[in-house]
C-alpha cells in the first residue's frame, strides 16, 4: 500500500489552499490540514494543482521530420506530399524512437493522458498503430495512451486502407480516426463518411475526425461538420465523437455559425482547434489582414460546445514548431483568440483537463476529488489564472500516486 500527501495545494483560485491524500492510486480525501501519516509529502507552498493533462490530439509517428524535408510552400497539400514521401522511409526503430521522444516530452511539461493518431494507409501501412502499441504497454506506469486508426491518405484513394483500420482495431486500436477532406470528390468524402461511422458503430469505438481544414467555405469537402452533427444524432453517437481544426467555421456568416454551433452543442460532439497548425498553415493566401486560420473558441463554448485543444504536431511539414508542452500551444491559444481574463484563462486550463477528458471518455475516473485516479501535476505558479502566462515548469508529475518526474530546473529538451 503506497501513500502520498500532498500539502498547501492551490487546486481553486478562490478558496484555501488544500492537503490531497493518496492511497493506491486514488485520490482519497481532499481538505485543510490533513493529518493521515504518509511513506512521502510533498509540500507545494501554495503551488497550483491541476490533474495531469490530457493531449487530446497528436502525431508522434511523424515528429521530428522537418529536418529532413522542410515544407517549402507552407500549405496542407504540401504538408500532406512531403509526409507521404517520407514516410515511405520509416522503420520501426525509426518510429519508435521519434515517437518515444514526443512521450518523454510530453510527460516533462505534465501530460499524464494522450491519444495518438498514428496514419494508416498504403504508405505506412500499420506501423504506427505496432509502434503506438508498443509504447503503451511499454509506458503503461507513466502516460495513458489511446491510439486512434488514422487514414491520413483517404480511404477510397488509398487503396487497402479500410482492411488496415479493421486490422488496427483488431490489434487494440481504441478509436476510429477519418480524413474525409482528403478524398477526390465531395461524394467520396461522404462515403468516407459513412464507412468510419460504420466501423465505429459496429466495434462500439468512439470516432475522432480531421475536418473542415481550410481558411474558407468554397470547397464542400471541407465543409462537412452539419453533415457530421446530422450523422452522429441518427446513429446515436452523441458524446463520442470528436471533430479537430474545423478552421472552415470561422469563415461562415455570424447567424450561420450560430445555427451550426448550437447543432454541435446537441449532438455532443467535442471540438479540438489545433492552434499550432491551425495558425501555421491557414492564411496563406491572403495579402493583408491574414487571417487568424482557427474556428471561434468563445463562440462554441458560449454555445455549449464542449471544445478542447492539443498539440497535432512536433516539428514536421504540417507545424514546424512545438515540444509537446500544451501550455504553450495554450498561449497560443489564448493570444489569438482574446481569452485573456483571469477566468478565461482558467478556461483554457479546462479545456486540456476536464473538457478533453470528456472527449476521451475517461471523465468518471478523472479530476481533483476523492476517489478520483491520482495523476496530477504541480506547477510552479502561484495561481491558475497565471499558469499559461507564467509557462510554469512541472515540479512534480504524478501517475497513479507515484511520482514519475521531479524537477525543479528547465533542462532544454
Ligand atoms: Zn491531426
Amino acid at each position: 500500500m503506497t501513500t502520498l500527501l500532498i500539502n498547501n495545494a492551490r487546486i481553486r483560485d478562490d478558496e484555501d489552499l488544500q492537503d490531497i491524500w493518496i492511497e493506491d492510486g486514488l485520490i482519497r480525501k481532499i481538505g485543510l490540514n490533513l493529518s493521515e501519516s504518509a511513506d512521502r509529502s510533498i509540500d507545494c507552498e501554495g503551488r497550483v494543482v491541476l490533474p495531469g493533462l490530457i493531449e487530446g490530439h497528436i502525431h508522434p509517428d511523424k515528429a521530428f521530420l522537418e529536418e529532413r524535408k522542410p515544407n517549402e510552400s507552407g500549405t496542407l497539400e504540401e504538408a500532406i506530399k512531403i509526409t507521404g514521401e517520407l514516410k515511405a522511409e520509416y522503420t520501426y526503430d525509426d518510429v519508435y524512437a521519434r515517437s518515444e521522444k514526443v512521450l518523454n516530452w510530453a510527460i516533462a511539461k505534465g501530460t499524464t493522458v494522450m491519444r495518438a493518431h498514428p496514419d494508416v494507409d498504403h504508405i505506412e501501412k500499420l506501423l504506427g498503430v505496432e509502434v503506438m502499441l508498443s509504447l503503451k504497454d511499454a509506458y503503461q506506469d507513466k502516460i495513458d495512451l489511446q491510439i486512434v486508426v488514422f487514414p491520413q491518405e483517404g480511404i477510397l484513394k488509398s487503396a487497402g486502407t479500410l482492411t488496415r483500420m479493421k486490422q488496427g482495431i483488431e490489434m487494440g486500436a481504441d478509436v476510429v480516426g477519418g480524413c474525409p477532406y482528403n478524398e477526390k470528390t465531395l461524394e467520396d468524402s461522404i462515403r468516407h463518411l459513412e464507412l468510419v461511422f460504420d466501423l465505429a458503430e459496429e466495434h462500439k469505438l468512439p470516432l475522432d475526425l480531421h475536418v473542415d481544414f481550410a481558411d474558407h467555405t468554397e470547397d464542400p469537402r471541407y465543409l462537412l461538420t452539419e453533415r457530421i452533427c446530422d450523422m452522429t444524432i441518427e446513429r446515436g453517437m452523441q458524446g463520442r465523437v470528436t471533430l479537430g481544426h474545423v478552421t472552415s467555421l470561422g469563415s461562415l456568416e455570424p447567424e450561420e455559425a450560430s445555427a451550426l454551433f448550437a447543432k454541435i452543442a446537441t449532438a455532443g460532439i467535442t471540438i479540438m482547434p489545433l492552434p499550432a497548425t491551425d495558425v501555421y498553415l491557414n492564411g496563406r493566401n491572403d495579402k493583408k489582414n491574414i487571417r487568424r486560420g482557427m474556428a471561434p473558441v468563445i463562440q462554441m463554448m458560449e454555445q455549449g460546445v464542449n471544445v478542447a485543444f492539443a498539440s497535432n504536431n512536433i516539428r514536421n511539414a504540417f507545424t514546424p514548431f512545438g515540444n509537446a508542452n500544451l501550455l504553450l500551444i495554450g498561449y497560443l491559444l489564448a493570444e489569438t483568440q482574446f481569452m485573456g481574463s483571469a477566468e478565461q484563462q482558467r478556461s483554457v486550463l479546462d479545456m486540456i483537463t476536464y473538457n478533453a477528458a470528456k472527449c476521451l471518455g475517461i471523465e468518471e475516473t478523472y479530476g481533483i476529488a476523492e476517489g478520483k485516479n491520482a495523476d496530477l501535476v504541480i506547477f510552479d505558479s502561484q495561481k491558475l489564472s497565471d499558469v499559461i502566462q507564467d509557462q510554469p515548469l512541472a515540479n512534480f508529475v504524478i501517475k497513479a500516486g507515484r511520482v514519475i518526474v521531479e524537477q525543479s530546473v528547465n533542462r532544454a529538451i
